[in-house]
């Protein structure tokens, strides 16, 4: 993949964030550095990058694909529905479990992942 200077600054603004930004995200970010860079532009780059392996997408059901650098560590994700909060976590009963599940079933596990959809404790609506 040819990478050129807008594709360079919208792949910064990715490897800069923490937050798991949409693609209208990206893009307020991204032309923010550089305002020639198009909406459809990224649109364009963020697929390519997800084809090339180097980001992936996700899907936290609020109709917005979401997008972070394939991480170094596994995580998984707990999205907080209330306020669309996304925090990373690594639990090691759930890795192995999952491989125990994949193994019962006669699979050796490759790759898996777990979304909770949760609300605070603290925000009790009867
Ligand atoms: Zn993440």
């Amino acid at each position: 993949m040819r990478m050129t200077d807008q594709r360079r600054v919208i792949a910064r603004v990715i490897e800069g964030a923490s937050d798991h930004p949409d693609v209208e995200e990206l893009y307020r970010r991204a032309s923010s550095v550089d305002p020639r860079i198009s909406l459809s532009t990224v649109y364009r780059t963020v697929n390519l990058f997800e084809e090339a392996g180097l980001v992936t997408k996700h899907d936290f059901k609020d109709g917005r694909a979401r997008f972070e650098l394939i991480p170094d560590e596994h995580h998984d994700h707990l999205i907080d529905i209330r306020s669309g909060t996304v925090i990373e976590f690594r639990n090691e009963e759930i890795e192995a479990i999952q491989e125990v599940i994949a193994k019962r079933l006669g699979y050796k596990l490759v790759d898996h992942r777990l979304e909770l959809y949760a609300v605070p404790i603290s925000d009790k609506k009867a």
